[in-house]
């Protein structure tokens, strides 16, 4: 079997008795996007520390290309860094700055100036090179700062919320450029944000942390649509969680019987005992309106409506089930009909992807 390009192996990291991280296992293959995402203390920057040498863990090993490099110094790993403040020279031009790591490592006037040049076209800053940090704007800076991080052909790149300090525009604005930069140079990067549309956006798989471990590694898709458990169904995208009686069928298909006694085929990578307990999850745009003539075999859910907004392009509504559970619910408008709080409705179910997990 041929190696890893990049292996983190049971890695843990303690700080006295707070555990910032354990059991981290993951494969990186050589040009890919891997984002950290989870909540606000979950690991995710300790794991990338320990990847760039600046944390030493306490359990476990990181190997490129098979080989350790707990003992590489970090600035021998030949890691590219990008963080969240912008950490460009002040007193530097934007040339200088990205030409910075060249002349630490002793490259030739003529390589420095040709690199410079071609990382500054790499991030649209050409016309810049002459301006001093503090005269650009924050989302320049983090591509100086990427220019610099990439000018010395580092084959990872590590990025710690880099985005984190822009606003929204702006954010989208330079995710695009990120990706970008990334399919023009294959560097493999590991990307750290807490924010799951631009995991999304930015990715070809998704590590999701939640207490310093990793609880599920996929694609969006992946994530989306089988969530291995209640936390990454909740923490990716938008889901209820209805009370429900656990029916065995066979494999993973199983049925779920709502307390009202409808009865909706299910997924379960768990196999559980007839009437245990059990939440569904079904995401809010599983619905759609039930029309009196629409067969009467097809799962459907009387509610009533709390709340309408219209969006334009969905109605979002909250509404209640008859025992009394709040169901958010995202349909497409019909000309036909707005519903209205107070409103009794008959939603259809789409039971396509429906996921049986424990109630809490
Ligand atoms: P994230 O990047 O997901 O926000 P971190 O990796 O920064 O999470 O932190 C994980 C946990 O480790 C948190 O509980 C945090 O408070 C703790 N932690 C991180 N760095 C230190 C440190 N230097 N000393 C003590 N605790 C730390």
């Amino acid at each position: 079997m041929t190696e890893p390009f990049l292996a983190v192996r049971g890695l843990a990291k303690t700080y006295g008795s707070v555990t910032a991280v354990e059991q981290v296992t993951l494969d990186i293959a050589q040009g890919e996007f891997v984002t950290f995402l989870g909540p606000s203390g979950s690991g995710k920057s300790t794991t990338l520390y320990v990847i760039a040498g600046f944390q030493d863990p306490s359990a476990g090993d990181v190997l490129l290309n098979g080989k350790s490099m707990l003992h590489v110094p970090p600035n021998e790993r030949n890691i590219g860094m990008v963080f969240q403040r912008y950490t460009l020279f002040p007193h530097l031009s934007v040339a200088d700055n990205v030409a910075f790591p060249l002349r630490v490592r002793r490259r030739s006037r003529a390589d420095i100036d040709a690199k410079v040049k071609a990382m500054l076209k790499l991030v649209r800053l050409d016309a810049y090179a002459d301006r001093m940090p503090a005269q650009l704007s924050g989302g320049q800076q983090q591509r100086v700062a990427l220019a610099r991080a990439l000018a010395y052909d580092p084959p990872i790149l590590l990025m710690d919320e880099p985005l984190a300090a822009l606003d929204k525009k702006l954010r989208e604005e330079i995710q695009y450029e990120i990706k970008r930069v990334h399919l023009e140079t294959g560097v493999t990067i590991l990307y750290v944000t807490h924010d799951q549309e631009e995991a999304l956006r930015l990715s070809d798989r998704i590590a999701l942390f939640n207490h310093g471990r990793i609880e599920q590694l996929g694609s969006g898709r992946d994530l989306y649509e089988e969530p291995a458990n209640r936390f990454v169904a909740s923490f990716i995208g938008h889901s209820n969680f209805i009370s429900a009686m656990f029916v065995r069928g066979s494999g993973k298909d199983h049925t779920v019987r709502l307390p009202d006694g409808t009865l909706l085929p299910a997924f379960s990578s768990e196999v559980r005992s007839d009437d245990d307990a059990v939440a569904v999850m079904i995401r809010p745009d599983a619905f759609a309106l039930s029309h009196a003539d629409s067969s009467s075999e097809m799962a459907s859910i009387a509610v009533t409506v709390k709340n309408a907004t219209y969006l334009g392009d969905v109605v979002q509504l909250t509404t209640s089930t008859p025992w009394g559970e709040d169901l958010d619910v995202r349909l497409r408008p019909e000309t036909t009909m707005l519903p209205q709080l107070g409103d009794a409705l008959r939603l259809r179910v789409n039971c396509n992807n429906l996921r049986i997990f424990s109630q809490r």
